[in-house]
């Protein structure tokens, strides 16, 4: 079935990295794994910024408040045939958490499409506007 991969993870990699590492760990990976993306955007751990060397870097605190996108372009992955991506947001204080447990002066959101939701996008900007912080978007 795969010729060239001992296992293959298809859909949420956040979901299934943990699994995977584990099952290598006691030497019982699985030839697959799949998940889907419907889990709620809030369960995902937020990412270990301090690991990567914070030199090496502009800025090691990117942001990703939102995933997904409500449109289809043609040439976007998001329209990628079979994928169900619908789109997910994390609660705007969890967002200001993380950039406020963070030094850096600024992050740089690299969400698909931070304003697919405008109301979401409010409640985002009002959720960090008190930090007097700079932010960016890719
Ligand atoms: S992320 Fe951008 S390019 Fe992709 S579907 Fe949404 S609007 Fe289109």
């Amino acid at each position: 079935m795969a010729p060239h991969a001992d296992a293959l993870a298809i859909g949420d990699g956040v979901q299934l990295w943990p699994e995977i590492l584990r099952d290598f760990e006691h030497g019982k990976l699985k030839p697959r794994y799949q998940a889907t993306f419907e889990r709620p955007y809030a369960l995902d751990p937020p990412p270990r910024r301090d690991l990567a060397p914070r030199s090496n870097f502009l800025t090691t605190m990117s942001l990703i408040a939102t995933r997904g996108c409500h449109n289809r372009c043609g040439f976007c992955y998001l329209s990628t045939d079979g994928l169900r991506m619908p789109y997910r947001v994390r609660e705007p204080e969890d967002v200001r958490r993380q950039f406020a447990a963070n030094g850096q002066p600024y992050a740089v959101f690299i969400d698909n499409n931070l304003g697919s939701r405008r109301d979401y996008l409010r409640e985002l900007c009002r959720a960090l506007r008190s930090m007097k912080k700079s932010g960016a978007r890719r």
